[in-house]
């Protein structure tokens, strides 16, 4: 059954629940598509004998008065429920036995005395390095919601130049490398590919307050149920767009079939999932060469091995951020020779209300490009043999690296629950990487407009990772379509 014109955003992670309450609340019919039972993306938690964990959503900067993260929150009517608190971090660097405390609200300029300190040959070069983080912060005007300068295409030098150029161009050693770098393992593109300018975003942000959100992705998720509620939003979960009809004169494809027998007409479609599940339903005619080269080029980000722990002594709260190795491109691309673990030590009550004191552990592994010897289909794996005991190996050697960290924690830790990335391709296909495609020094992103001329692209995969990123990319794609009148209407009603 046809039913009335509607905008229809696809994925409902951090990135679709951001859009579609920015359509909604200028005044769009909004209908939201999740393939997934429930709603949320990685920003879901779970929870074993009561006890919550997170599947992505760990920690996050921008939490700080009057920060990026409180702004969008603010415009999206979710800021009574959406909080962070500030965590130190722990950089432990095994290759140089060198240890970085950044503690919590040290802020940024802070974070940078404290790595000069830490490597004092390499002080005013880590200096330099921090400084030029701070400026392309403060020179991409979406990092302040209140700067209204239009978004024009972002000639920025450091966006021609990798991560890996400037720190040899600094002259940084190793180790100072891995330092400066270590928040790569929030975006998952090595050294050698990833632009400056968007390592930098994501260094400045967690460097300058890495907070944890208060009850995980959940506040997000609930404080979003409520004002869809309010504006109408229509959720479907359970639901996957199969295919659309084919473009009008102008282009665009208004009817899209859901698997449920659904067809709803579109106005604007807004994709918010991986790339290759846009192409997935694009429809043949949209199918260029030109378009189809690049999604081909596209390499995925890295992936984690995860285990989740109760433990009976209680730890400083915080994220130590752990390398075997100072190579961080060996980290992210290859996997036996290095790797890094983030580990992150929590407070949280159960659901009988007691305190418990959890650790998160997770494992960058290679998982691109990999033959892939596990099923892809979950109750296969579960009486798999052979990934069982690869389960269990991982688990034995990141409870290894927590006790080595914090040596009281021995025998100390009890596993709650692990996932590799084929647990996450169960939960967010189709390809199981923490950050979707990388971003690559000179590759264009997808994000934006689509080669259908109703159709546009948002996601993790479009400018910055994280929540944070995929939630600016939603702000972004949101202004382009809608205009400039639209958006500034919206911030002057709300921020
Ligand atoms: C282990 C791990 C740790 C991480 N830690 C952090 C962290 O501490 N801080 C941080 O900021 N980020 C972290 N990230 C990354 C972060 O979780 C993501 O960048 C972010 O949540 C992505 O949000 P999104 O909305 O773009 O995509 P997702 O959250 O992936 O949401 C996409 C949604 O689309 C749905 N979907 C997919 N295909 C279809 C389809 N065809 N039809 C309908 N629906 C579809 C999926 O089911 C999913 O719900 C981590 C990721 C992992 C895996």
């Amino acid at each position: 059954m046809l039913r009335e014109r509607t905008n229809i955003v696809c994925g409902s992670g951090a990135g679709g629940l951001t859009l579609a309450l920015l359509l909604a609340r200028s005044g769009r019919p909004v209908t939201l598509i999740e393939s997934q039972p429930e709603i949320g993306g990685y920003l879901r938690r779970f929870y074993r004998n009561g006890i919550p964990f997170d599947t992505g959503y760990h920690f996050s900067g921008g939490f700080s008065p009057g920060g990026i993260m409180e702004q969008m929150m603010q415009v999206l009517g979710l800021s009574d429920a959406v909080s962070g608190t500030p965590i130190p971090n722990r950089i432990v660097l095994a290759e140089s036995g060198k240890e970085i405390l950044l503690p919590a609200e040290c802020g940024h300029s802070g974070a940078a005395e404290i790595c000069c300190s830490a490597f004092p040959d390499d002080a005013e070069k880590i200096r330099e390095f921090f400084r030029i983080e701070q400026e392309i912060w403060d020179t991409t005007p979406m990092h302040d919601l209140h700067d209204l300068t239009p978004l024009t295409p972002d000639f920025s030098r450091y966006d021609l130049s990798t991560a890996e150029e400037i720190c040899q161009s600094l002259g940084l050693s190793p180790a100072a490398t891995a330092c400066t770098g270590s928040f790569a393992m929030c975006h998952g593109t090595p050294l050698s590919e990833a632009p400056m300018s968007f390592h930098a975003r994501v260094g400045y942000a967690l460097h300058a307050d890495l907070a944890r959100p208060t009850d995980g992705g959940d506040a997000m998720i609930r404080a979003f149920k409520r004002e869809a509620a309010k504006s109408g939003i229509d959720i479907r979960t359970g639901t996957e767009l199969l295919k659309f009809s084919a473009p009008d004169a102008d282009g665009a494809c208004h009817k899209a079939h859901l698997s449920d027998g659904t067809i709803l007409d579109a106005e604007q479609v807004f994709f918010t999932t991986h790339p290759f599940a846009i192409q997935n339903v694009l429809p043949d005619e949209a199918r260029t060469p030109s378009h189809e080269r690049r999604i081909r080029r596209l390499k995925e980000s890295c992936s984690f091995f995860c285990t989740y722990f109760t433990a009976d002594e209680a730890m400083p709260d915080g994220l130590v951020s752990y390398f075997s190795g100072n190579d961080i491109d060996h980290i992210l691309t290859d996997g036996t020779r290095a790797h890094s673990t983030g580990i992150l030590f929590n407070r949280e009550r159960d659901r009988a209300g007691v305190l418990r004191h959890t650790v998160s552990a997770f494992r960058t592994m290679r998982f691109e490009g990999m033959p892939q010897p596990f099923s892809p289909d979950h109750r296969q794996r579960l009486t798999d043999e052979a990934y069982q005991s690869f389960k269990a190996q991982m688990i034995r050697e990141t409870e290894a690296e927590i006790e080595r960290v914090y040596p009281a924690l021995k025998g100390k830790l009890h596993v709650q629950a692990s996932g590799s990335p084929w647990t996450c391709l169960d939960y967010d296909p189709p390809t199981g990487s923490a950050y979707g495609a990388r971003c690559i020094c000179g590759q264009a992103r997808i994000c934006g407009q689509l080669p259908v001329t109703n159709f546009f692209a948002a996601g993790q995969s479009a400018l910055v990772p994280g929540v944070m990123g995929t939630m600016l990319a939603s702000f972004s794609v949101f202004r382009q379509v809608l205009g400039e009148d639209v958006y500034t209407g919206l911030l002057r009603r709300f921020l």
